[in-house]
């Protein structure tokens, strides 16, 4: 037995389902959950002192790799001035600072503790400034567990939401339309019927929560038209992308300029922040400027905003993302090499360091073809890695990332593990 089995069992005990998010249950994998010790750089260690190569970096936040020397000792500085206060402090305003510089469309932001919160008080400010109720997502994308937001297509002709879990009334999953990304011409329609309640689409612009799928040609300027045209907020939730594809995001990539952005992940450095953003005319309709409130005890906590700067300044070395663009090339070439060499159906889809492998043939576009990838295969994928020693997410529908710690060695080992699991895979779905 090992020690991360019977910790989860012990967990289970206290804990709902044993974890405190329900990815890290690897259910979808048919497995127990590996109980972290510690990281150092591209590498985790569990408490059975297995080390794994690691491309889930929290989930996104880790693009310097585990404990980087830098961002602790900023923290520990910090440590000793203090946890909380509740009052104003200058880090605020340096990290404010900062974001205002990365990213051209926001003029003012607000810093909150989650990616989730962050959603949620863009909608609230997307809803108050347009005073209209109705929002847009698109099918396949998360933007953390708000109402609002955990909605499904309904089905057949419909394109009211319904509730994505128990818990969520009707009126408010109905108040959410919900269309497939990628698709202009649905969109266009929902417009032409609902134009004038609609608050506001929200999307994340190269999508990591379905697995990496990268917007077509033109989409997110259409999304930019279409909104203008009927007055309705574009919202690009950033919380993965930013600082991540780009040190300015998926907007700075994609040259498209949403009028909120929802920020998350990279700009906690490792600890829980959130923030939204955008142009000062609609960010000044937050309370104590406008009527929209939103609040929060421990938002812009100085710890949290020491990680975050600290992580921020060391991203704008120079070449960084040119760095990390390399890595993914090289990781990129030795996967598509494996597939090709045994002729397994399988995409791999990356923008920047963000990565997926989704098991079926052809190109993924949208939820529904992403939808359509084996989850048998990668399951059996997913567990020869974990077996070969690299740790990657427990789901085909999530992004890998890569960080700026990962070297050559580590690339070349997760390439020949590809090599072995992909053969695995290959070896049970024929039989
Ligand atoms: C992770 C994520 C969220 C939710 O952030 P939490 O900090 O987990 O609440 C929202 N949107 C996107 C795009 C995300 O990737």
């Amino acid at each position: 037995m090992s020690k991360s089995v019977d910790l989860f069992s012990e967990a289970k005990k206290f804990i709902p389902g044993g974890v405190n998010s329900p990815a890290r249950a690897f259910k979808a994998v048919n497995n127990n959950p590996i109980f972290i010790e510690r990281g150092k750089g591209s590498l985790i260690y569990d408490v059975d002192a297995n080390e794994y190569i690691d491309y889930v970096g929290s989930w996104g936040p880790m693009i310097l790799g585990y404990n980087d020397p830098i961002v602790i000792e900023a923290l520990q500085r910090q440590l000793m001035k203090g946890t909380s206060f509740g009052a104003p402090t200058e880090l605020e305003t340096t990290l404010a600072s900062m974001v205002v510089d990365a990213i051209d469309s926001i003029d003012k932001v607000r810093m909150v503790n989650s990616g989730t919160e962050a959603t949620m008080s863009a909608l609230r400010l997307a809803r108050g400034y347009t005073g209209r109720d109705k929002i847009v997502k698109m099918e396949g994308c998360y933007h953390g567990h708000g109402d609002s937001l955990l909605v499904e297509a309904g089905s057949g002709l419909t394109t009211l939401g319904i509730a994505g879990s128990p818990g969520i009334p009707d009126q408010i999953a109905n108040e959410t339309i919900v269309v497939p990304y990628n698709d202009l011409d649905i969109l266009e329609n929902v417009f032409k019927n609902y134009g004038d309640e609609i608050a506001a689409v929200i999307l994340e612009p190269v999508t990591g929560n379905m697995g990496v799928i990268a917007p077509k040609v033109g989409y997110l300027e259409g999304l930019r038209e279409l909104t203008d045209k009927y007055g309705s907020l574009l919202i690009f939730d950033e919380v993965m992308t930013g600082f991540r594809l780009a040190y300015g995001g998926a907007q700075e990539i994609y040259c498209v300029e949403p009028d909120l952005t929802t920020l998350g992940k990279i700009i906690g450095g490792g600890l829980p922040v959130g923030a939204y953003g955008g142009k000062a005319e609609i960010m000044d309709c937050v309370a104590p400027e406008g009527g929209v409130y939103q609040a929060g005890t421990l938002s812009g906590n100085p710890l949290a905003m020491t990680a975050g700067i600290t992580t921020l300044r060391l991203l704008q070395r120079a070449n960084t993302y040119d760095y990390l663009e390399q890595k993914a090339e090289i990781l990129e070439e030795g996967f598509k090499a494996n597939i090709k060499e045994l002729d397994i159906d399988a995409t791999f889809s990356r923008v920047g360091s963000m990565f997926t492998i989704f098991f079926g043939p052809g190109q993924v576009k949208d939820y529904k073809s992403a939808q359509s990838s084996n989850t048998d295969a990668f399951a059996i994928y997913f567990n020869r890695m974990l077996e070969e020693g690299i740790y990657l997410p427990p789901s085909q529908f999530e992004a890998n990332f890569i960080s700026l710690a990962h070297n050559d060695r580590d690339l070349d080992k997760t390439i020949v593990a590809n090599y072995k699991a992909l053969k695995e895979v290959k070896g049970n779905i024929l039989k």
